[in-house]
């Protein structure tokens, strides 16, 4: 069972790199702003000593997560930064001393109920990995009571071209992820999980079930290799056959969908007590000589990275955090990595997508067909050009998830996706 899709060529060459952690870096810039919802308040300022794990933001706003140092060493500032999106928040930069001394603050968490669980989770500064960066205390605080849970979804798709990160989490630690899968299941109180994953990973999709062959109460779901097979919506139909409307949450249908490198997290998290600190990212484009997977601290600059990959920023015409669909265009080399990071793509001129003439749609429906959720496209371009707000919401805008399935395939290369997006802020 599955949603429209479009097909993409994977380019998935790093998928036998083994994650290597890069260098320490002599400094980092950790954003106060890393994930969806509300931005932390900086806990400390210029000459303060750090130390791994520290915690060095926090609010007390809802729908946050604290942010804590990924190096030891002495703050040097703390100052405006601005992100990916345009919109500017403080950021702190730390100097490293080189020695990634511990913090005290650091302690295995007691959990034994489902609050201490979710507590513990929020205090680890988790949030989604796979790029939407959702708080994670906050999806797994659904009230059950009210909206019964009963399937943990984990997006191992991965259905993004160049990205396998979230694949060698899968490779390199699959216990962890079968334990984060555990402890969500048993502290939230979920009857049964879904391991979703394409079936462009069959050494992953045969190793996930050996290893849950004698469990009834998690199945392996092997999805068709199809953009976006990954998007939210789409994981949990393809997992579950339930259908997630407009202005609903994955909760609403008693569902939690949670991405595998966050599952592998949560394990490690309650073993140490070490918080989110660094990720796994892939490194690739034709700009990088060595395409690796990698281990990095957050807040290292995209420029250490390039380096590590034998890049150089001369080549690199377009530089994107995450993959070439639904990847963020980064304007400086020196951007920190945050926490919601999966990829970096460095593309030459010749392979970094130029903006093409668009000529007059021929009203040829691909769009219409792509479109995973069965949304219209031409539509949405018309009445955002007349500025129709009534007309946007009818036609359901607000479920566009800005794949770019649109965009791909229309032959008259018409900027649908952008239009989209666009045209949601409008409605809103
Ligand atoms: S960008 Fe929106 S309208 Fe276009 S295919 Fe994706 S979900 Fe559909
Ligand atoms: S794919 Fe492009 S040309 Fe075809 S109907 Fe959609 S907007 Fe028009």
């Amino acid at each position: 069972m599955h949603l429209n899709g479009i097909s993409l060529k994977h380019n998935k060459r790093t998928a036998d790199s083994a994650t290597v952690p890069v260098p320490l870096p002599e400094s980092v810039k950790l954003p106060m702003s890393q994930h969806m919802g509300a931005p932390c308040e900086p806990l400390v300022k210029a000459g303060d000593a750090v130390k791994v794990g520290q915690k060095i933001g926090d609010t007390d706003a809802f729908m946050s997560t604290p942010v804590h140092s990924s190096v030891s060493g002495i703050v040097t500032a703390v100052e405006d930064h601005l992100l990916a999106n345009g919109k500017v928040c403080k950021a702190v930069v730390i100097e490293s001393d080189g020695r990634q001394k511990m913090s005290d603050e650091i302690y295995r968490p007691v959990v034994n109920d489902r609050e201490s669980f979710i507590n513990a989770i929020r205090e680890s500064g988790c949030c989604g990995l796979g790029g939407a960066g959702f708080p994670t205390h906050i999806k797994l605080r659904v009230d059950t009571d009210k909206t019964p849970v009963d399937s943990l979804v984990i997006n191992a798709a991965e259905c993004e071209p160049y990205i396998t990160s979230d694949y060698r989490e899968l490779i390199e630690a699959p216990e962890d992820v079968l334990d984060g899968i555990d402890k969500v299941m048993k502290y939230i109180g979920i009857a049964h999980a879904y391991i979703c994953i394409e079936d462009n990973k069959p050494q992953a999709i045969e190793d996930m079930k050996r290893r849950t062959a004698t469990r009834d109460d998690i199945t392996v779901v092997k999805l068709k290799s199809s953009y976006p097979q990954g998007a939210e919506k789409v994981v949990a139909f393809s997992a579950t056959g339930r259908i997630i409307g407009e202005g609903e949450l994955p909760a609403n249908k008693g569902i939690i969908v949670m991405n595998v490198s966050t599952a592998g997290f949560i394990s490690r998290y309650l073993k140490t007590g070490i918080p989110l600190v660094e990720r796994r990212l892939t490194l690739d484009g034709d700009a990088f000589g060595t395409p690796c997977n990698v281990k990095a601290p957050i807040g290292i600059s995209v420029r250490k990275l390039i380096e590590f990959a034998d890049g150089s920023v001369d080549d690199i015409a377009k530089l994107l955090a995450g993959g070439p669909m639904m990847g963020m265009c980064l304007y400086d080399f020196d951007a920190p990595i945050t926490k919601t990071n999966n990829a970096i793509l460095g593309m030459t001129e010749k392979w970094a997508v130029r903006n093409e003439a668009k000529t007059a749609c021929i009203r040829c429906g691909r769009c219409v067909r792509a479109c995973p959720l069965r949304l219209m496209p031409t539509e949405f371009e018309k009445a955002y050009e007349a500025r129709d707000v009534e007309r946007l919401r009818k036609l359901k805008i607000g479920l566009c998830m800005n794949c770019g399935s649109c965009s791909y395939v229309c032959p008259a290369k018409r900027n649908l996706a952008e239009i989209n997006q666009l045209a949601k802020e409008l409605a809103r």
